[in-house]
């Protein structure tokens, strides 16, 4: 159910965001994103960053220099070199082409009628994507567009789904253009927005679609101050909810079984004697009842995770070769209340068992590639995570290994040993994304975006210690070693 009314949302406390917010707001033209995000941008002072006007600006350039809006290479060949600029004004954002002011000839009908088509090539997409990240990597930021959430910051603190009905869109986009003393037709404006609409939410390259744990809601019943109340309260849940989560880790520590105590410390010790170096966890809440959705590069992933939940049990789901009575390991995964899978088809049992450990609080570490990856390499999600999430509602932890090669007492710089914890995902839009596509898809984008979250820990990781020499030698190894195995298993 979309949310159409401020009393819908718990109230908001605390009243501030934390200071490396990322507020997300995407939707349809004439939804209201900009002026709600600008009015949240004063709100809760953060930068505002109009995305559309980075694609009109392009836009703009491309028809001033008589290029063709379906002409990839000529558009990537005009942006790639060019300073493009948002500068924060009061009422409007300037933007700067080149150092010329074009803020207001991207607001004309004809860069509006060609601006989606220009937006739909991949390579435009992936330079705009990586500057609308430079802008917002260092947080305290608000920023809308199509994106926004699945894509440019799937991280966010909050996710807002802003919509409101092809009429009150029209009528609102019809007001704005006679306050600027532009003369356009209603009609034709409804038909442009309707078609606007298609090419954005069906393009191939990051669609508009709603992110199942954004807030979606539908603003065209709404006047402007309540559709503000309403987007200010759903930035403030999730901080809240954090806030809500249990702090006590003295207690934690003292709760958990002691064969636990005794694991997680030994994998503890182990993987820090390595090197390895934990990031975005620090005294952090405690999570429980998640599930902590991890990258597999190696056999000692398991063990360099399960060490950073020290403070709570975390059950992993392993396939069912690895629970053997005969081998060690097989007991020791017994011991630690692992749940063995079935890789092929779907495993009720083991699914069933998972929900029942989450229901009482305890975590679930998942590898949902389903197999190991070569290093610096992000698998296919497959359906098991979506599946999970849709029957048990359990918000996910995205979690990325970035090696486990570093084997020399104290680490290696030549191969950094990191596990990076990104934020809790839940799923506030689940139910409005299950009213518009079946269960499968639901699970494709739950996926998607659990990689686009991987992504970005990734690239913070890479900004911090830029990949080596040695693994990238590793990768392509690893690589030709996987290929070979390919070609084993089933011919060339
Ligand atoms: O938000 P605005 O209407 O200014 O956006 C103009 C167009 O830019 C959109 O219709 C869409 O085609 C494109 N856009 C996009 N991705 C974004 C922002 C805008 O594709 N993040």
């Amino acid at each position: 159910m979309a949310f159409r009314h401020p009393d819908e949302l718990p109230a908001g406390d605390p009243t501030v965001l934390p200071r490396d917010a990322v507020i997300a707001i995407d939707g349809p033209a004439g939804s209201g994103k900009s002026s709600t995000a600008r009015a949240l941008a004063e709100r809760f002072d953060l930068l505002y960053i109009d995305t559309g006007a980075m694609y009109r600006a392009l836009t703009h350039a491309a028809l001033s220099a008589g290029i063709n809006p379906g002409d990839e290479a000529a558009l990537v060949a005009l942006l790639a070199p060019a300073a493009l600029e948002l500068r924060p004004a009061r009422g409007e954002t300037t933007v700067l082409w080149c150092g010329n002011d074009v803020s207001r000839a991207i607001r004309t009908p004809q860069v509006e009628a060609a601006v989606s088509q220009v937006s739909t090539h991949a390579e435009v997409r992936r330079l705009m994507v990586e500057r609308q990240q430079a802008l917002g990597r260092r947080g305290g930021v608000i920023m809308e567009g199509r994106d926004i959430g699945s894509v440019v910051f799937p991280l966010a603190t909050a996710k807002i789904h802003l919509s409101a009905s092809p009429e009150a869109r029209a009528d609102r986009r019809w007001r704005q253009f006679r306050e600027r003393g532009v003369e356009v037709d209603r009609d034709g404006l409804v038909r442009e927005l309707a078609d606007r609409d298609r090419q954005d939410s069906e393009r191939a390259a990051s669609p508009l679609q709603i992110s199942a744990d954004a807030f979606v809601i539908d603003s065209s019943d709404l006047g402007f101050e309540q559709q503000n109340e309403l987007c200010a309260r759903a930035c403030l849940v999730n901080p809240t909810l954090d806030a809500a989560l249990d702090l006590d880790i003295q207690r934690a520590r003292r709760e958990l079984p002691a064969r636990y105590r005794l694991a997680y410390g030994a994998m503890d010790a182990m993987t820090r004697f390595f090197g390895m170096i934990e990031y975005g966890n620090g005294e952090r809440p405690i999570p429980r009842g998640c599930i902590a959705s991890v990258n597999h590069i190696s056999l000692w992933d398991p063990a360099m995770v399960a060490g950073t939940f020290r403070r709570g049990p975390i059950h992993t789901l392993a396939k069912a070769e690895l629970f053997h009575p005969g081998w060690l390991g097989g007991n020791f995964f017994r011991w630690m209340d692992a749940i063995p899978i079935r890789r092929k088809g779907y495993d009720r049992n083991a699914f069933r068992e998972a929900a029942a450990r989450l229901a009482e609080g305890g975590n679930l570490m998942i590898f949902p590639e389903g197999t190991r990856q070569a290093i610096g390499e992000l698998g296919q999600v497959r359906s098991g995570l979506g599946i999970l999430v849709q029957e048990t509602r359990a918000p996910v932890l995205p979690i990325f290994v970035r090696g486990a090669y570093g084997k020399r007492i104290g680490g290696s710089v030549e191969s950094p040993m990191e596990v990076w914890r990104g934020s809790l995902m839940r799923w506030h839009g689940l139910d409005d994304l299950l009213g518009q596509v079946d269960r499968r898809v639901a699970s494709d984008r739950i996926g998607l975006l659990c990689r686009a979250a991987w992504c970005e820990l990734q690239a913070r990781s890479y900004q911090q210690h830029p990949v080596t020499e040695f693994e990238n030698e590793l990768r392509q190894n690893q690589l030709h070693y996987f290929a070979a195995r390919q070609t084993k298993l089933f011919g060339s």
